[in-house]
């Protein structure tokens, strides 16, 4: 069993040691309710570093007002079993006391990545993950941090605000982790119904749709949306918050498109929302004759 520990003295502590020994440190920071995604992480950031760090911690701060943190799914035996599993050698999982006293001030900000996708449709919500991944970086102090890309946004406002306030911290990428049958994993789901499970399929054949156009050649964002759009409409049962196809450094619009693309997506099932996103290299034009 990985040891588990409530507070940041601990947490340095232990930390220290690793180092004193010789240990490079990993940090795989969620919000619990763990699943095969994170376990990914968790293994990637075993597989290089001697010491590695899951933190559980349902940041309140990238709650909005009309979304409850208290709701968010916790199952602390699980997950400690999982992180044994996937041989992390700590787990933090303090409590709101702990990491934000009571006239916390201070902000993490990325101005421009952040306006929009669900930075557009959840004000506020990348602030507090940059936040509470600042605050991570400070008090765990890992060589290396570990981000999946289900998060797609969330990961590139991670490394641009690590390369902007010079973080020392290297931040990993690591791919989505599906389903057999497609559907991205995601701590969420266990709130679908089997209808609404069913439909949330849809999202992994529209972006399978967007991606099969831009490869064939379609270079009309536009036109990648609206196919994708359709895909999601024919399902029936799932509300679509956005469907984007923005260059995927700098999650702006690029017309005709060219390079990486990223096509993400937002949807609800029921009032549950879903995320995911796929990346797509646009291949190279013909040249004309
Ligand atoms: P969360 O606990 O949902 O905040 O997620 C913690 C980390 O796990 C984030 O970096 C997520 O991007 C990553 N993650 C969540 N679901 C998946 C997935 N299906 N595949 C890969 N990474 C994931």
């Amino acid at each position: 069993m990985a040891e588990l520990v409530r507070t940041k003295a601990e947490v340095r502590a232990r930390v220290a040691a690793a180092r004193a020994a010789g240990k490079s440190v990993g940090l795989v920071p969620t919000m619990g309710a763990l699943h095969a995604g994170h376990r990914r992480l968790v293994e990637r950031s075993v597989a290089e570093n001697g010491y590695t760090v899951v933190s559980i911690f349902v940041n309140p701060t990238q709650f909005g007002p009309a979304e409850d943190s208290d709701r968010y799914p916790r199952q602390l035996e699980a997950d400690l079993e999982l992180i044994a599993e996937a041989k992390a050698d700590l787990v933090f999982a303090p409590g709101v006391g702990e990491v934000y006293v009571m006239d916390h001030s201070s902000w993490v900000e990325e101005a421009r990545l952040s306006e929009g996708l669900c930075g557009a449709r959840r004000p506020g919500h990348f602030r507090g993950v940059a936040t509470i991944c600042a605050k991570l970086f400070n008090i765990v102090r890992p060589d290396r941090a570990y981000f999946g890309q289900k998060d797609y946004q969330q990961l590139k406002i991670i490394e641009r605000v690590v390369r902007d306030l010079d973080l020392p911290v290297e931040i990993r990428a690591v791919e989505i982790v599906r389903e057999a049958d497609g559907l991205a994993l995601s701590s969420r789901n266990k709130y679908l119904g089997p209808e609404e499970r069913r439909a949330a399929l849809a999202i992994h054949r529209a972006l399978a749709r967007g991606q099969e156009l831009i490869l064939a050649g379609q270079r009309s964002p536009r036109s990648v949306a609206e196919a994708v759009r359709e895909e999601l409409v024919r399902e029936g049962k799932l509300q679509i918050q956005y469907v984007e196809v923005v260059d995927a450094e700098t999650l702006e619009p690029v017309a005709p498109l060219e390079g990486r693309t990223v096509i993400a997506v937002a949807v609800f099932a029921g009032s549950t929302r879903l995320i995911d996103n796929v990346v797509v290299q646009c291949p190279e034009a013909k040249p004309r004759d």
